[in-house]
């Protein structure tokens, strides 16, 4: 069977990151970032959708390195805190290029970003559009609004965003206090695996605006937030289906709306889809375990778990490929946990991994697709182990 180019490029950055691996042996477990890769993924997004404005999700992998590279390439950023902010700023994204999306923030947040030069923001409630028009006065706001995420693997639930009516509300306080009210923003649920998944979103935003343009207030822009997925063990629809089922969307729900709305300016915010397939988790064996004599499974626990990187594990909802340097040989069933004393530090029992027999402590297991939301969600030091360490290779 031939390779299609993308996994090609995929066995590719594989390579460069295990050439790393074997000539620097750094400590385990530690999180490899291939910079071409995540250039090749900022581009393909780019190239799919010509038309729209990608701002870069910093939350999904904040490595200095990750966020310089996509500055100089001309992403955009969606930050959710000063610190954030700070970081795109030092790697050399222009303040204009920033959108603080995270519709929950101190008036002191707003204010310092504010003073950095960032004006645009999205906004999902009345304090916080005001607290916007006092310390980002003249600022650009987008509305976020409460969405059905069906389809998504993390549905974001009730947390952000207003009902469409609230929304409206919104956009028409934020014009009267003297903020530019820009459009709708909404996120569709991570790792959207329907490519239709924005559409339903999509139509109320531009309901939305047509009821706004009718009063005077026109809009220009819709925020359709992140979703864009990742290939794990499961692969999602090609990202062509995606920017084809988007900007058809788009299309027929914008284009019977008088000229100056028909045609809006669309943003995406695009963190998984960017980094994930660019990491590679070094983990080590720490202890191959049976529970009973007559229980086939084994216990694989290895030197990362739920609180060093692998949060996405939760539910199962995530199941990364894996690759041990035993492999080869004859296999069978695992249970996969981490090293912490916590009961829940289990990654996989109802996923059906299989791991070679010979596995022992102190060999390697591999974790592909593993750029996002990992390293930026390992916690401290939970029973003394260290934050995942990230290192880069170009
Ligand atoms: C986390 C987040 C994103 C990125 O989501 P992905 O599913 O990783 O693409 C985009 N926008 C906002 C507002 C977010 O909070």
């Amino acid at each position: 069977m031939t390779k299609s180019f993308a996994d090609q490029r995929l066995d590719e950055a594989t390579a460069r990151i295990r050439h790393f691996l074997d000539n620097e042996r750094p400590d385990t477990p530690c999180l490899v970032i291939d910079l071409p890769t995540v250039r090749d993924r900022f581009t393909a997004i780019r190239s799919a959708l010509p038309q729209v404005g990608i701002f870069y999700a910093v939350k999904a992998n904040p490595t200095p390195e990750v966020v310089g590279l996509l500055a100089a390439e001309g992403c955009s950023f969606d930050v959710a805190s000063p610190a954030e902010i700070d970081l795109c700023l030092a790697r050399g994204a222009a303040p204009e290029t920033i959108s603080y999306s995270n519709p929950i923030k101190k008036a002191r947040d707003i204010a310092y970003a504010y003073g950095r030069g960032v004006r645009l923001f999205v906004s999902d409630s009345e304090q916080d559009v005001l607290a916007l028009a006092e310390h980002a006065p003249g600022a650009s706001v987008l509305l976020r609004i409460l969405v059905n995420s069906k389809g998504s693997t993390y549905p974001f639930g009730k947390k952000f965003g207003c009902s469409p009516e609230m929304a409206t509300d919104l956009l028409r306080l934020a014009a009267e206090s003297g903020l530019v009210p820009l459009g709708v923003a909404f996120h569709a649920g991570s790792q959207q695996l329907d490519p239709n998944g924005w559409d339903a979103a999509i139509a109320d935003a531009a309901l939305i605006t047509a009821k706004l343009r009718a009063e005077g207030v026109a809009l220009t822009t819709v925020n359709l937030g992140g979703g864009l997925p990742a290939g794990y063990l499961e692969q999602p629809p090609p990202l062509s289906a995606y920017a084809a089922a988007i900007t058809a969307s788009v299309e027929r729900h914008f284009g019977g709306l008088p000229d100056d709305c028909r045609a809006p300016r669309v943003m995406i915010e695009p963190g998984r889809a960017i980094v994930a397939e660019s990491g590679l988790i070094r983990s080590e064996v720490v202890l191959v375990a049976r529970k009973s004599y007559s229980d086939e499974r084994r216990w694989v626990f290895l030197d990362i778990g739920r609180y060093g990187g692998l949060a996405e594990t939760e539910g199962e909802a995530i199941a990364y490929p894996l690759r041990t340097s035993r492999d080869g040989g004859p296999v069978g069933p695992v249970v996969i946990a981490g090293p912490t004393c916590d009961a829940d530090d289990v990654l996989y029992q109802n996923t059906c991994y299989q791991l070679p027999l010979e596995l022992r402590a102190g060999d390697h297991v591999d974790l592909l697709g593993a750029g996002a939301y990992t390293a930026s969600y390992s916690s401290v030091a939970f029973n003394g182990f260290p934050p995942l360490a990230t290192h880069c290779v170009r």
